[in-house]
């Protein structure tokens, strides 16, 4: 019998924030309930590999009600200190990287632990932080520090997900973050640490005694310079348990995550995201080629690169369309980029358009035609002529569609 009654954690309770009704903050079509059930799935997963007792709040998209929330949290392990509690969410409102909040009955030391991992796996850390309830400050201001007496509870908030660097990152990193999380829990219950094995994922290789980087390259049919580049190497040292992504890999190509809605089909987000049906089979390990509202899915993003697009901020009356138009790029680029599950946009909406802006026009304003406008309409409205307007947009007719961009002198 291994039962240490030192033991410093005796279980945790692992909490995906929001869920069903509730959706957490949302932006640009992104929902924070679908990236915190990801990562609480995950951190479950790994801290049950590592034979920590766990359990978990809800591991599907439905409703849960504070009550509910609480009572899994208290009454998994009991209500002691040895009870970590790490409820998993995704910031909004304007900032970048991670933050954690713990307990005024607490001190940082595991707030920190966790933070520094997850700066370590490459997030930003803004810090950890405690937070009193307005009307009362003696206490706690989450619910789920105030209503567990004595479990260690953490708030553990990810990035922020109205930024445009934290989306890209939690959308291709977020499970490196809750690898963080798992290596500090595992160091605060000092329980040996274990990378996670290669579940199906052949795009991974774990280093192991006696490994060298041009060994591995051989192994694998590939290049120490690649190995080098891809897993952002500074030294050819190598530790045991270092995890490494090989070139080709699906972790070799950027992905974006997807939640289905009702009417996708694979052959629907294929041509959506201008990937294939095979590719995100592959990508996902889909045995079936059904899919259920609210399951996510990887999406394989060709050419999505951050240092060639720019950031536009949307005025009111464009659309998707008028926005692609005028960075000849196409619809589906820009959802794409934005992993948009929408078109509609909201003023002052920042998207990622593909590519760099034309030259054509850059200082001149634009007009989106609406239905029942005329040139004439337009030009009164803009203190200019029909003439200027026909040559300045080199118009072969005064017809006008509705959705047209006209350049406005
Ligand atoms: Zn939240």
């Amino acid at each position: 019998m291994n039962n240490d009654l030192r033991a410093r954690v005796s279980g945790v309770v692992v909490d995906a924030g929001h869920g069903g009704d509730d959706p957490g903050a949302v932006s640009n079509g992104l929902r924070e309930k679908d990236f915190t059930l990801e990562a609480a799935k995950y951190l479950y997963q790994r801290l049950k590999e590592l034979g920590i007792p766990v359990a978990i709040t809800r591991d599907t998209d439905r409703t849960l009600s504070r009550e509910e929330r609480i009572n899994t949290m208290v009454n998994s392990f009991g209500n002691g200190r040895d009870v970590l509690v790490l409820s998993n969410h995704i910031n909004s409102g304007g900032g970048e990287g991670a933050e954690i909040y713990y307990p005024l009955r607490n001190n940082d030391e595991l707030a920190s632990m966790i933070l520094e991992e997850i700066g370590n796996a490459g997030q930003k850390m803004r810090g950890t932080f405690q937070r009193r309830l307005p009307e009362d400050p003696s206490k706690d201001y989450y619910y789920i520090m105030r209503d567990t007496p004595n479990t260690q509870s953490l708030l553990i908030e990810y990035g922020f997900i109205d930024n445009a660097n934290d989306v890209k990152k939690l959308q291709n990193n977020l499970l490196d973050y809750v690898e963080g999380v798992v290596k500090a829990v595992a160091e605060y219950a000092d329980v040996p640490y274990t990378p996670p094995t290669e579940n199906g994922s052949s795009g991974r290789y774990t280093v192991k005694k006696g490994d060298t980087l041009w060994g591995i390259a051989r192994q694998f049919n590939t290049t120490v310079d690649a190995l080098r580049t891809l897993n952002n190497l500074t030294s050819d040292v190598l530790q045991i348990g270092q995890v490494l992504i090989l070139p080709g890999s699906e972790e070799d190509q950027e992905t974006m995550i997807y939640t289905v809605q009702k009417g996708d089909s694979l052959w629907k987000l294929a041509n959506q995201f201008g990937t294939s049906v095979a590719a995100i089979r592959e990508l996902n390990n889909l045995t079936s080629d059904i899919l259920r509202i609210g399951q996510t899915l990887q999406i394989p993003v060709a050419g999505n690169n951050v240092e060639e697009s720019i950031l536009y901020t949307v005025q009111k009356g464009d659309s998707l369309w008028s926005i692609a138009n005028r960075y000849n790029t196409t619809v589906n680029a820009i959802r794409t980029l934005n992993n948009l599950t929408t078109d509609v946009l909201q003023i002052g909406q920042v998207l990622r358009i593909p590519g760099k802006p034309t030259e054509s026009n850059p200082s001149g304003r634009t007009y989106t035609v609406q239905t029942g406008d005329t040139l004439w309409k337009i030009a009164n409205q803009f203190g200019t002529t029909v003439d200027q307007l026909i040559t300045l947009n080199d118009l072969q007719t005064t017809m006008l569609r509705p959705g047209q961009i006209l350049k406005i002198s």
